[in-house]
C-alpha cells in the first residue's frame, strides 16, 4: 500500500490507476507531472454531493493547478472557478468554463483584468478594499454594466497553518477589516455601477482543523445579520477554500465533516453558499516523476541527485514543505538515508530531506501529492524548461501538456542592434 489511492502498487511497480509509472517516464521523460483523472473526479464528487441538495457552488481555486484539461474535466463536471488574474480566466474561458460560475478574488485587480470580467460576465468580484471598489465602479460605468460584488472580508480568524499561506489576520494583506466592511456594505449605494450580492472571506491554506473555519463562519453570520439588519440584501456567502490534504502525518477533516459543518453552521438560511477549494481538489490527484542522475556521497552525506529541482516544485523550498517520496520500483533492500537534491544551484533545492531509500543511479522517484501548487508554481529558473504533464484515465494515457522547449523560453528576448 502506498496511501495513496489511485497511485499503488502492483508487482512491486507504482501504477497511476492501471497504468505503470516507469511506462510513463519512457514515452514522455522527466521529469513529469502524472495525474489521475479518476481522483480528480472523486475530489470533486465529494465536495458536490456532500452539500446534498442545498443551493451551492463549488468554485474549484485556479491558481493551484491550471492546467486546461484540468479546467476542463472540472468544467464538465458543472464546477465554477475562483480566478485571480485576466489569464486564470482566459484559461477558464477556454476550457469550456461557465462565465455565471465565476468568482474572481486578488487584492490587485487591474481595470483591463475587470474589463475582460465584466465582458465575459461573471457571477461576482471579490472586492478587497474600498480603493478597488472605486475601480471597478468606473470601469464598470465605462462598460455600461453593473458589476456584481461581494467585499471579501478579513476575519481575524488564526488558520493555524504555514504563516505564508495564512490570509485572514488581521496583518494580512487581503480583505476588508470587519467594521469598514460594514460601513462599505452601507455607502455601496454611492457606487452606481455596482450591485452587491454576496459576502466573501479565504483565511488561508492547508487546514488541518475546522476549529477556524467555525469560527470564521460564526464571525461571518455575525456581519450577514447586521447587513440585513441595515436592509442590505445579501444573496449569497463565499466562505473561500483552504482545507488541506494529508502530506504524510497530517489529519485533515474528511470533506464531507468540512461541507456539513459549514451547513450547520449556515442552518436554515436562504443565501446559497459558495466554497473555493483548490489544493483539496487537486494535491493528492498529481504526483512528480523524477529519475536520479547521480547519487553523491560524501564523508558527511549521501545526496541523490534528482532531474526535478525546486523550479518544478517550489514548496520544499518556498515552506520547507514535505512530499513523500516513493520508489517506482519496490523491495531492493534496505537502503540508506539519503537527501534528494535537484541540479538547481541553490542550497534550497531539495525535495526531501533524510528519506531512506534503497537508491541506484537511473532510478525512478514519484514526489507524492503534487497535483496543486506543484506545475502552476514552477518557473524557468537556471533556465530550465518546464515539465510535461500527463493525464492517466484508466489503463489510457494522455499527454496534456508538451515539455517546453529551449526555444520557447527565449522566443521573447531581444539582443541590441
Ligand atoms: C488560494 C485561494 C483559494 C484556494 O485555497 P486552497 O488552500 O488551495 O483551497 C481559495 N480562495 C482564494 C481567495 C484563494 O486565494
Amino acid at each position: 500500500m502506498s496511501g495513496f489511492p489511485w497511485f499503488d502498487y502492483c508487482n512491486t511497480k507504482l501504477h497511476v490507476e492501471s497504468v505503470q509509472l516507469d511506462a510513463i517516464a519512457r514515452e514522455f521523460g522527466t521529469p513529469c507531472y502524472v495525474y489521475s483523472r479518476a481522483a480528480l473526479i472523486a475530489a470533486y464528487t465529494e465536495f458536490d454531493a456532500a452539500f446534498s441538495g442545498r443551493d451551492h457552488l463549488v468554485c474549484y481555486a485556479v491558481k493551484a493547478n491550471s492546467n486546461l484539461a484540468i479546467l476542463n474535466l472540472f468544467a464538465r463536471l458543472g464546477s465554477g472557478f475562483d480566478i485571480v488574474s485576466g489569464g486564470e480566466l482566459h484559461r477558464v474561458l477556454k476550457a469550456g468554463g461557465d462565465p455565471q460560475k465565476i468568482v474572481f478574488s486578488g487584492v490587485g485587480k487591474q481595470p483591463a483584468e475587470m474589463r475582460a470580467a465584466l465582458a465575459a460576465g461573471i457571477f461576482c468580484f471579490n472586492v478587497e478594499s474600498e480603493a478597488e471598489l472605486v475601480v471597478l465602479d468606473r470601469v464598470a460605468g465605462g462598460m455600461n454594466k453593473t458589476a456584481p460584488v461581494s467585499l471579501r472580508v478579513n476575519p481575524d480568524v488564526d488558520a493555524k497553518t504555514h504563516p505564508y499561506i495564512s490570509t485572514g489576520l488581521k496583518e494580512n494583506k487581503f480583505g476588508i477589516a470587519f467594521d469598514e466592511a460594514e460601513k462599505l456594505y452601507a455607502s455601496s449605494e454611492k457606487f452606481a455601477n455596482v450591485r452587491i450580492t454576496g459576502l466573501d472571506c479565504h483565511i488561508g491554506s492547508q487546514l488541518t482543523e475546522l476549529g477556524p473555519f467555525i469560527e470564521t463562519c460564526g464571525r461571518v453570520l455575525d456581519l450577514l445579520n447586521r447587513l440585513e439588519t441595515r436592509g442590505l440584501q445579501i444573496d449569497h456567502l463565499d466562505l473561500g477554500g483552504g482545507l488541506g490534504i494529508r502530506y504524510s502525518g497530517e489529519n485533515p477533516p474528511p470533506v464531507g465533516d468540512y461541507v456539513t459543518t459549514l451547513c450547520k453552521e449556515i442552518g436554515h438560511r436562504r443565501q446559497r453558499i459558495l466554497i473555493e477549494p483548490g489544493r483539496a481538489l487537486v494535491g493528492n490527484a498529481g504526483i512528480l516523476l523524477t529519475r536520479v542522475e547521480y547519487l553523491k556521497h560524501t564523508s558527511y552525506r549521501d545526496f541523490a541527485i534528482v532531474d526535478a529541482a525546486m523550479n518544478d516544485l517550489t514548496r520544499p523550498a518556498l515552506y520547507d514543505a514535505y512530499h513523500e517520496i516513493l520508489p517506482i520500483m519496490k523491495n531492493k533492500g534496505n537502503g540508506k538515508t539519503f537527501q534528494i537534491v535537484g541540479p538547481v544551484c541553490e542550497t534550497s533545492d531539495f525535495l526531501g530531506h533524510d528519506r531512506k531509500l534503497a537508491l541506484s543511479q537511473g532510478d525512478l522517484l514519484a514526489i507524492m501529492s503534487a497535483g496543486a501548487y506543484g506545475m502552476s508554481m514552477s518557473s524557468n529558473y537556471n533556465s530550465r524548461p518546464r515539465a510535461a504533464e500527463v493525464m492517466v484515465d484508466g489503463n489510457r494515457t494522455y499527454l496534456i501538456r508538451e515539455r517546453e522547449s529551449v526555444e520557447q523560453l527565449i522566443a521573447g528576448e531581444k539582443i541590441l542592434p
